[in-house]
């Protein structure tokens, strides 16, 4: 048998059809961009506003520690002290905590910290705290001896900030020494090791200069 729909029943299908289209166009803004990438971060995880500051570099630190502390301390009610964005396990999985919209707590400094900094970017910016301007990734581990699925992770996370920066605020992260820099550069009295002796900076800086590999092709 053949159902008979009046026109304004169609009306009415067509119209949810529309809505559920607009609830799932909304919705994919604020969840995780990303399935690479699953969103850890809880209402006691510390952030605050850029106060109107874009991202302009990266910064990597190591954990000194496994994935699993690292959830529990960015979600803790008791830390009231620091944050960052981007996790990055030793299986390569993404844990993302603070909005890149917002500054973690990751790599403040003061005022005599920022003159003392090795960065030239941060030295260049005596008054702003540092936070108000990078993106910090964290990585499970001590020594910064990252693992092949780490390190492809960190590629991807990379050019991934580079192109949501991009898409946001319509700025370039350029994706080199300037601008890819450890937290031990920022802060090298207190952090001298952070993100680790055995970081493979020279190897990241290549394949992001030089790789092929982008957000899209994971
Ligand atoms: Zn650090």
């Amino acid at each position: 048998m053949n159902t008979q729909y009046t026109p304004r029943t169609r009306r009415i299908f067509l119209l949810i059809v529309i809505l559920m289209f607009i609830l799932t166009a909304c919705t994919q803004k604020t969840a995780p961009q990303d399935s690479n990438i699953s969103m850890k971060g809880n209402q006691f995880t510390n952030s605050s506003s850029r106060e109107g500051y874009e991202p302009i570099a990266i910064v990597n630190h190591i954990s000194d520690g496994s994935m699993d502390s690292m959830d529990n301390w960015f979600t803790n009610p008791n830390n009231r002290v620091s944050s960052a964005h981007f996790g990055v396990s030793r299986a390569g999985e993404i844990h993302q905590y603070v909005d890149i919209h917002r500054m973690a707590w990751a790599n403040g400094l003061s005022e005599e910290g920022i003159l003392r900094a090795e960065a030239e970017i941060v030295r260049d910016r005596p008054k702003i705290n540092p936070n108000l301007y990078t993106v910090s990734i964290e990585y499970e581990g001590t020594d910064g001896d990252l693992t092949k699925e780490q390190f492809e992770a960190s590629v991807w996370l990379h050019r991934y900030i580079q192109s949501e920066v991009r898409r946001i605020w319509g700025k370039e992260i350029i994706l080199d020494e300037q601008h890819v820099i450890g937290h031990n550069q920022i802060d090298p009295l207190r952090r001298p090791d952070d993100p680790g002796p055995k970081f493979p900076w020279e190897r990241l800086y290549h394949v992001l200069k030089n790789g092929s590999s982008s957000p899209s092709t994971g």
